[in-house]
């Protein structure tokens, strides 16, 4: 069985087929590391660690490559204005651009560890790759698709015939698109040109982060940062490259441009893009400060598992509204699958025709929702043996990514057990008025005690 995905390059949902039989080349965009993680962002590198789980459950071998943007990403990110972003947030913070960059890395693995997504097969750091940036600004200028101005080297738009046909934007939208007050530099040739390289001057004089280069001290433009990233380590053309739908008009319209004007080859087969994460029919994102973090999760006493469980529940070419609602009764369900998997026997087989439902879901286009209304019935479901469910919920937890394999039993407080051993003696004593008392007082503190012929066996209540 083959997994479809929607290719945003052709407008259709089609097989993937990979370069190499069995083997799926996969570049993520990854986070501009000036601020915290947020859930907006949870739902990008969630999606990603789920096509990726996919993949794996199909068969492949899958070398996921995600980078970390730590210079070059403007302010202004669809127009070239403004300011680094990680300028701003060190000035904002009163640190370096290095501390900023390393704190908010760290911020971006700790969310990534709490929501259980598996770590890139390498991830890469844009400050660590400028000679290749620098190679491909210079092989772009020897072809003919750059130019040098005294401010910066940018892309000559004009010059390649299919620059706005990834995005469906005619060239006199872009222009439009480009504002005339953004545009500070006369010798640009065309305002939808986009920086290769910018150079120490003008507004970026005192930019703290620069290196040398051929064309000047300086630093990388956030697009050249990908291409150079995204070919280095997995070829000239990648089998998925992925990111949020803002990525498509812009960011990834010039990674397509400058990479296959420099090859001369497809740059990436198939494109895969996730709707935004919104909150009252808004983007989640700092600027509009209507954002959460895990700590804000954490805090509310939720289980940052239950996100995995939200994001699943919608199309990731849909967008998904956030409420705590919504978190919430992701939460509930994540408790059912876990109090399930706990009182459930070991020992099961699993069931092949529920695995093969579960896929035919996740080849239909990640179809993550028709996944989930696979499983979650299975819950209460008194036809199948119950150990062979449980057996199958863990099979498929290769995809859930809950952690179901290391959940341990929480210990009985020692007072609920005392409520017990109270209970079984007025029973015996045919005290039924007590016994029946301190059920209740068992249940009102979240334990079910059932009566064995042993005893009594006391678990926490679904
Ligand atoms: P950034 O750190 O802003 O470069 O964003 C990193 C990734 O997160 C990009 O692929 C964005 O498209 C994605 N992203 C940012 N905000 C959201 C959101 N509210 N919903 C979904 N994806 C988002
Ligand atoms: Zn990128």
């Amino acid at each position: 069985m083959a997994v479809k995905l929607y290719n945003t390059k052709t407008h259709t949902v089609s097989e993937i087929i990979p370069l190499k039989e069995g083997y799926i080349s996969m570049y993520a965009c990854g986070p501009t590391v000036y601020d915290k993680t947020h859930i907006g962002h949870m739902r990008k590198y969630i999606l990603d660690d789920i096509l990726k789980r996919t993949f794996t459950l199909f068969g492949y071998t899958v070398t996921h490559v995600m980078n970390i943007t730590d210079v070059g990403h403007l302010t202004g990110d669809t127009d070239e204005s403004g300011e680094d972003k990680l300028e701003k947030g060190a000035r904002k913070e009163g640190k370096t651009v290095w501390d900023i960059a390393k704190e908010y890395t760290e911020y971006f693995h700790d969310t990534m560890h709490a929501v259980n997504v598996i770590p890139p097969t390498l991830e890469v750091k844009a400050t660590d790759h400028i000679l290749d940036m620098i190679a491909l600004t210079e092989t772009l200028i020897a072809k003919g698709y750059a130019y040098e101005t005294k401010q910066a080297v940018y892309f000559d738009t004009a010059k390649d015939l299919t620059y706005g046909s990834f995005s469906g934007q005619k060239l006199s939208e872009k222009r439009i698109g480009a504002r005339d007050e953004v545009i500070e530099d006369d010798e640009k040739r065309n305002p939808q040109d986009f920086s290769l390289w910018f150079k120490r001057i003008g507004k970026f004089e005192h930019h703290s982060m620069h290196w040398p280069s051929p064309f000047g001290d300086g630093f990388p433009g956030w697009h050249i940062e990908c291409s150079a990233m995204a070919m280095k380590h997995l070829g000239e053309t990648i089998d998925i490259h992925t990111g949020g739908i803002d990525h498509i008009p812009v960011h990834h319209e010039n990674e397509i441009a400058q990479s296959e004007c420099a090859t001369g080859h497809t740059f990436v087969n198939h494109w895969v893009h996730y709707d935004f994460l919104t909150v009252n029919g808004e983007k989640m994102s700092k600027s509009k400060e209507n954002f959460y973090t895990i700590s804000d999760i954490t805090d509310n006493n939720i289980d940052p598992l239950a996100i995995r469980i939200m994001m699943m529940q919608t199309s990731y070419r849909k967008p998904l509204n956030f409420t705590w609602e919504s978190l919430q009764a992701s939460e509930t369900t994540l408790k059912k699958i876990q109090t399930f998997v706990l009182n459930t026997k070991q020992g099961g087989v699993v069931i092949p025709s529920v695995i093969e439902s579960c896929k035919d879901a996740l080849a239909d286009d990640l179809n993550t929702a028709k996944m989930l209304a696979v499983i979650l019935p299975l819950l209460t479901n008194t036809e199948y043996v119950q150990e062979d469910i449980r057996s199958t919920i863990l099979e498929m937890d290769c995809i859930l990514g809950l952690n179901l394999n290391t959940l341990k039993q929480t210990a009985i407080p020692q007072h609920i057990i005392e409520m017990a051993e109270e209970r079984i003696l007025a029973k015996s004593e045919k005290d039924f008025e007590k016994s029946d008392r301190l059920r209740e007082q068992i249940e009102k503190e979240g334990y079910t005690i059932l009566d064995t012929k042993d005893g009594y066996d006391i678990k926490k209540t679904a």
